[in-house]
């Protein structure tokens, strides 16, 4: 580690990660290239970020036109890249209202907002509960935290919010014990990412959708990771037919530029946050809005949700022709190009280590899990230069 980039970085930044020893310099399409030119084949796509891939030119272009024009001016005025990309939010999700932020823990903390007032909305009392499920993740900020099942990350920052009961993901009766008068909402990801890559059961989100109906409850789908493309799905609660009262957008939303968003169905938008409820300096300003239009364009030229559903069925293939083939990989899990592999009886650390070595970035989930998040622009061909230097680092 004498590399004067880290060292000078370590000497500023504060040692929350415990990063890889490579200073990445640039990108071009799947491949990530160090400051010593290494090329990386990239599995991670900065987090389930750039779906896109590197340096794609029409949107870096679009970017660097909105940079001269105008970047801020804050939410007390109108910008036509906000309204675009508003209205491509709505369309593609065919829910009712959205509000941009800068992050995905920013987004959680919007919808957490919007159902403690839908519900305050309807009885004047402010003491309603959430419920959230066990091994989730949304988030750092305290709000954001005190949905996320994880004690790890939860306990040096006690008290957190109050009213919050934990359920277990994929299992209804634990969900319906937790439902009292006081129940405002449930929240949970639509596809674990950070957990360990579990997706919902079918008979899971619709049994939460229907309790919560019953129950007038609203259902609160984190679709950060799991959403825009990345299952096959534009959002992945479509591929279910369950929609969210609200859904939690950022990661690839915006492709590499920090912004988030809370989208609201129409009883929440109806009945929920008003002026002067909600609000944010930054969120939503036309720098981030036309990367959120643009993406959303080049989804549709690019038909990327359609390449996900092909090359995503040739990932899933390969990733389990692997779990068969090594008795310490124990399952895949997943859908599209949002996939897990559990490993068992080695550290999954080691392995990530090795395939940097071999050029390959691939990220972790959960204590034991190799995670895979590439660009949605892979090829089968990436697919099996991947395959090829994972195998040389088992
Ligand atoms: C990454 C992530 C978040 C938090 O987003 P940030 O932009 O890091 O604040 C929340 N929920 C899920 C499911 C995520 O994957």
């Amino acid at each position: 580690m004498s590399n004067p980039y880290i060292e000078k970085a370590e000497e500023a930044i504060l040692h929350t990660y415990n990063r890889f020893p490579i200073v990445f310099d640039h990108g071009e399409g799947v491949h990530l290239y160090d400051v010593d030119g290494k090329k990386y084949l990239d599995f991670a796509a900065g987090i389930a970020v750039q779906s896109l891939g590197y340096n794609h030119k029409e949107y870096t272009q679009t970017l660097k036109e909105q940079i001269d024009k105008l970047t801020h001016v804050s939410n007390l005025f109108y910008t036509k890249p906000m309204m675009e990309a508003a209205e491509k939010v709505i369309k593609a999700s065919g829910m009712s209202k959205v509000f941009f932020t800068n992050s995905g823990t920013e987004a959680i903390e919007g919808a957490l907002k919007a159902a403690r007032k839908y519900a305050y909305e309807k009885d004047g009392e402010a003491d309603h509960e959430i419920i959230a499920m066990n091994h989730s993740f949304h988030g750092r900020s305290l709000g954001a935290l005190s949905v996320t099942g994880n004690e790890k990350y939860q306990i040096p920052f006690r008290p957190l919010l109050p009213g919050v009961r934990f359920a277990d993901y994929n299992d209804l009766e634990s969900v319906k014990a937790q439902i009292t008068d006081k129940t405002c909402a449930v929240i949970l990801e639509t596809v674990q990412g950070e957990g360990g890559i579990y997706a919902a059961t079918e008979e899971f989100l619709r049994g939460v959708k229907a309790l919560c109906e019953e129950r007038d409850i609203l259902l609160i789908l984190d679709e950060i990771q799991c959403g825009m493309g990345r299952t096959g799905y534009m959002f992945a609660w479509q591929e279910y037919g369950v929609e969210p009262d609200i859904m939690t957008c950022a990661k690839a939303i915006g492709c590499g530029v920090p912004v988030g968003a809370f989208v609201l169905g129409k009883k929440a938008a109806e009945s929920s946050l008003k002026a002067g409820d909600h609000g944010t300096t930054y969120g939503g300003n036309p720098f981030v809005c036309a990367a959120v239009s643009k993406v959303f364009d080049l989804y549709e030229k690019e038909q990327i949700v359609e390449h996900v559903r092909t090359v995503g069925a040739y990932l899933t293939e390969k990733l389990d022709e692997l779990a068969g083939k090594y008795d310490f990989l124990k399952e895949r899990r997943g859908k599209g190009m949002l996939q897990g592999l559990e490993v068992t009886g080695r550290p999954v650390g080691e392995i990530v280590n090795r395939a940097l070595e071999n050029g390959l970035v691939v990220i972790t989930a959960g204590s034991n899990v190799l995670r895979f998040t590439p660009p949605l622009v892979i090829t089968r061909e990436d697919v099996d230069d991947m395959v090829k230097r994972l195998e040389a680092s088992f």
